[in-house]
């Protein structure tokens, strides 16, 4: 059995805890390796090499930092099948998908190649006499990030791309179900030109990331997963004087008003709801067509296009829509959900229950599910699935549609179809949700914007990428100036004012 590793110090180092956990093939059901869970020490030494190379690397200039990660992006888009196919072989997404999770935090690495224009900081000539003023933007020192299982790629390069520029050293805490890719970004980090030390791997669990929490030397913590770990992220972190953001999980709903395009719309939401199995923070789970006609109208466009959907392992070739979910127990939880559904009165009107692939029983495959007629007291509803099961919520108007979507805990990401611009700018207007897409399913902003949920989607002030990314990992440090001139003619001793 393969045994991974962490990554520490520039090299790939064996677990010492002797506790490991199993890594799946989500398509075969297959144990395919085991990664080590790090112990409190484990974290300790990473972090006591972090501090020591962060200060070298802080003094690198900002251009030449930002070389690194220009080497770096050439460096992925070199291998890209590689990191692609490593990334299928833990996860179970299509190989497109791997390459776009990629892709996704390449971008993102790209936006930070600005460093230095981003780090300049401010400068005011002459605020007073003879005196200037100018804010610094300076790194935090040692950083960290945990991430989640459902885009090993991305969202590690989210966090330790901008975390690197801005001149800190980064633990990267990733997710144990599939721990291979950030190992693999790591080493093409120093391949690019990173010194030793300043971006380390450590695996493991709560354990592993209790250190990280408790550890004081640390000075920030991201965190992107579901929302009760977010929470106890975020309390035990800033309880502990660290600089913390936290993403958490989602249901995120998309309007359809009667004059879209339904056809469009269908293909939308067949896309956002079924793509990568649901397994996406801002997978579109809930369905709002507005009056009865429309939802007859979806759900008969609906029902067509899922029944057609290609389920499969990511090696069967590129046309397969979605691959299995990560772990036996997702597809359990996934399928317990989709019982409490038809227990609780929805009518479900495509039933992937039965859903089995010939050669790949063992695999953790759900078929996809259409539910119609859910309400908001139902499980289906309330809960995050994170699985290939769309549930339609009919609204009798649009205010009833807006606000289902406003009372709902969750708030990252949410869409309207319609050819309407009033109605389509009212929503953009008043919708208390992070992320909005007008006639764009899962709107996911570029990387030189910024990403985050509201409500219980995001805890914290900063989101990921974009401007507020050199915010989060910087502290501002403002200097007031005077050279001798006024100071030889004596001391002052009130309060100084600027004229
Ligand atoms: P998860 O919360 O189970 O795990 C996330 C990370 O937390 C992993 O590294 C895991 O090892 C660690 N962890 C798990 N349990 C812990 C505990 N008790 N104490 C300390 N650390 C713990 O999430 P997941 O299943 O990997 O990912 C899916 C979730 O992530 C979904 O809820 C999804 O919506 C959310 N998500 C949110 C965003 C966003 O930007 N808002 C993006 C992607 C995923």
């Amino acid at each position: 059995m393969q045994e991974l590793s962490h990554y520490i110090d520039g090299a790939r180092v064996a677990g010492a805890s002797g506790r490991l956990a199993e890594v799946f093939n989500p398509a075969t059901g297959e144990v395919q390796a085991q990664v080590p869970l790090a112990s409190t020490d484990e974290v300790n030494r990473a972090v006591e090499i972090a501090a020591a190379a962060q200060p070298g690397w802080a003094a690198t200039n900002p251009q030449r930092r930002a070389r690194v990660l220009m080497k770096f992006v050439a460096l992925l888009n070199r291998d890209m099948d590689k990191l692609a196919e490593a990334l299928s072989r833990e996860h179970g997404k299509t190989l497109p998908d791997a390459a776009g999770d990629v892709q996704r935090g390449l971008e993102v690495v790209e936006f930070c190649i600005g460093a230095p224009h981003h780090l300049k900081g401010e400068f005011t000539d002459s605020a007073g006499p003879g005196i200037d003023m100018y804010s610094m933007r300076q790194p935090l020192g040692v950083t960290a990030g945990i991430t989640p299982f459902n885009f090993p790629a991305m969202i590690p390069m989210w966090m330790f791309a901008p975390a690197i520029a801005c001149g800190n050293a980064f633990i990267l805490k990733p997710s144990e179900r599939d721990p291979s890719v950030p190992i693999m970004l790591a080493e093409l980090m120093e391949e690019a030109g990173l010194p030793k030390g300043v971006l380390q791997v450590v695996n493991g669990d709560k354990e592993a990331v209790d250190a990280i929490l408790h550890h004081p030397v640390i000075q920030s913590i991201g965190f992107v997963g579901s929302t009760p770990i977010a929470q106890y992220i975020y309390g035990t972190g800033c309880a502990n004087g660290k600089r913390v953001q936290c993403f958490g999980g989602a249901k995120n709903h998309m309007i359809v008003m009667p004059d879209a395009d339904m056809d469009q719309a269908a293909d939308a939401l067949v896309g956002s709801g079924y793509g990568a199995a649901g397994e996406r923070c801002m997978a579109i789970s809930v369905a709002v067509p507005v009056g009865d006609q429309t939802a007859d109208r979806l759900v008969e466009k609906l029902i067509p296009r899922i029944e057609k959907l290609k389920v499969g392992p990511y090696t069967a070739g590129n046309d397969v829509d979605y691959g299995p979910v990560v772990t036996a127990a997702a597809k359990e939880k996934i399928l317990g959900l989709v019982q409490s559904g038809v227990d609780q009165g929805a009518e479900l009107v495509v039933d992937g229950r039965d859903f089995q692939l010939q050669g790949y029983e063992d695999g953790f495959f759900v078929g996809p599910h259409l539910f119609d007629r859910v309400t908001k007291d139902m499980d289906i509803y309330t809960q995050e699935i994170f699985g290939p099961v769309l549930s339609t919520v009919r609204a009798q108007s649009y205010d009833e549609a807006l606000s289902l979507a406003m009372d709902h805990e969750y708030g990252n990401g949410t869409a309207i179809f319609t050819r309407d611009g009033d109605t389509a700018r009212d929503f953009a207007q008043r919708i208390n949700i992070g992320m909005v897409g007008v006639n764009v399913p899962i709107p996911v902003p570029l990387a030189y914007h910024t990403f985050g949920g509201w409500k219980k989607s995001m805890f914290g002030d900063l989101n990921q990428h974009g401007p507020d990314a050199f915010r989060f990992y910087t502290r501002t440090k403002t200097v007031t100036a005077r050279w001798p001139s006024g100071i030889k003619e004596g001391g002052e001793f009130s309060i100084p004012v600027m004229e």
